[in-house]
């Protein structure tokens, strides 16, 4: 078969995967989708989503559905951990939406995988592969062989890598190391909304800051579960813990803070933990006919809960480009990273860099505490807008 006939591989069915598969398959590219787990399906717990994503769904005709499944918080609150005073208020309210012209969003990410598969399946270009683990690949020029765990050897036109932090593809596209560790961990847990302790607001995002740790909480599913991530520095973050030395831990970190942040780690799930790491960004992340998207790209904090949204932005972009492009992989794919690089690379470093607000101790707690004192609505607004402002899709080729 001509190389160009073949369908192009994507690794990873995840945000950015899927993403990329819908966009494809709606320009009636034919799309193949590994996926090393026995089925297609997201963790369980939520993710909150900014405007900037919406006309994203918007492209991929599924903005409706989205909507169906997901909530419109009223604010973003960060609270100090200890007292529980106000630090800041992020409003994203009908000043907000009049501003980014678009929603902000919290949904499960169960239902938003669902929505993207169920558009996925709607389409005949796209075929679903799961329990099928890539482990390299061979760039022959006019297509890519993509070995898998069971030892098959598949033919593509083109590879894209969307397997996120860890990646496969990445490993073989450039030499590197593993990704920078932090030394935090993110500990999950989905209750039902009946379930949530008293002292624990509930309509919101808020957000708890404290001296090497933090914990999100929001509503999902229109106020039927309740999401909590606890966020916390220790020097254990690469091992795993037995549940009584995890609790031990949890317990010695969080000592102190407010009857709040007490009465939801007495609800927390401990059966599972996420180190959390990234990577300094990159300019270059393709060679021939490989590309990456996603966590696989420019993996990031989670600190402006923007590393989905940006893989969502990828998948729509390089789709775009390869549409454009028809069948110069090496020229869309060039593109694609000189179109997404900055941008991505930006949302690294300002993670980064609120990776250190959110945890801040001793004066520069006091610092900060001061600093969005002064920060009015209209300020913060500004400070966000190269991110909620959104991307635009390239309309034509450079
Ligand atoms: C605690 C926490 C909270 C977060 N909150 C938010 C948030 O609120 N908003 C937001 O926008 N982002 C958030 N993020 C970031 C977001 O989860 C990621 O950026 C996003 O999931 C990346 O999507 P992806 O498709 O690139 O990778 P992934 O979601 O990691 O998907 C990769 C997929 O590839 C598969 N895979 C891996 N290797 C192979 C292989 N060799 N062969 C076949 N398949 C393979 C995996 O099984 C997986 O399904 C958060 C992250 C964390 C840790």
């Amino acid at each position: 078969m001509d190389g160009a006939d073949l369908p192009i591989i994507i690794v990873g069915g995840g945000l950015g995967g899927l993403t990329t598969a819908l966009a494809l398959g709606r320009a009636g590219r034919r799309v193949r989708i590994l996926e090393q787990a026995p089925e297609f399906g997201a963790i369980g717990y939520g993710v909150q989503l900014g405007p900037n994503v919406v006309p994203m769904f918007d492209r991929l005709g599924i903005t409706a559905k989205v909507l169906d499944n997901a909530d419109m918080p009223e604010a973003c609150v960060m609270l100090d951990a200890y007292s529980g005073e106000e630090i800041t208020r992020l409003a994203l309210g009908a000043s907000f939406r009049e501003r980014f012209r678009h929603p902000y969003i919290i949904v499960h990410r169960v239902d938003l995988h669902r929505v993207l598969t169920d558009a996925c399946r709607t389409r005949p270009e796209i075929a679903f592969e799961p329990a099928v683990a890539a482990t390299g690949f061979e760039d022959r020029g006019d297509r890519v062989i993509v070995q898998t765990a069971d030892g098959t050897c598949l033919e593509g036109a083109a590879l894209i890598g969307a397997d996120g932090l860890h990646s496969t593809v990445r490993a073989k596209l450039r030499q590197e190391g593993e990704p920078h560790q932090f030394g935090y961990v993110a500990q999950r847990t989905l209750l039902p909304m009946p379930a949530v302790p008293d002292p624990v607001p509930r309509r919101n995002v808020y957000m708890w800051a404290g001296p090497g740790f933090h914990v999100v909480h929001y509503p999902l599913r229109h106020g039927a579960e309740f999401n909590i991530v606890a966020v916390y520095r220790t020097s254990t973050f690469a091992d795993r813990l037995a549940e009584r030395d995890h609790r031990a831990e949890v317990k010695r970190t969080f000592a102190g803070a407010h009857a709040a942040i007490q009465a939801m780690l007495a609800m927390m799930n401990f059966e599972r933990r996420w180190p959390l790491a990234d990577r300094d960004p990159i300019r270059h992340w393709h060679k021939g006919r490989v590309t990456l998207v996603g966590d696989a790209a420019h993996p990031t904090l989670q600190s402006l809960a923007q590393g989905a949204c940006m893989a969502i932005e990828d998948g729509v972009c390089l789709a775009a480009l390869i549409d454009l492009a028809d069948g110069d992989f090496e020229r869309a794919f060039a593109q694609y990273e000189a179109e997404r690089y900055v941008r991505t690379a930006r949302l690294q470093l300002e993670s980064r860099y609120m990776w250190g607000i959110y945890h801040a101790e001793d004066i520069a707690r006091d610092v900060v505490r001061q600093t969005f004192a002064e920060r009015t609505e209209e300020d913060l607004f500004r400070c966000l807008a190269w991110l909620y402002d959104g991307f635009s899709i390239p309309a034509r080729l450079r």
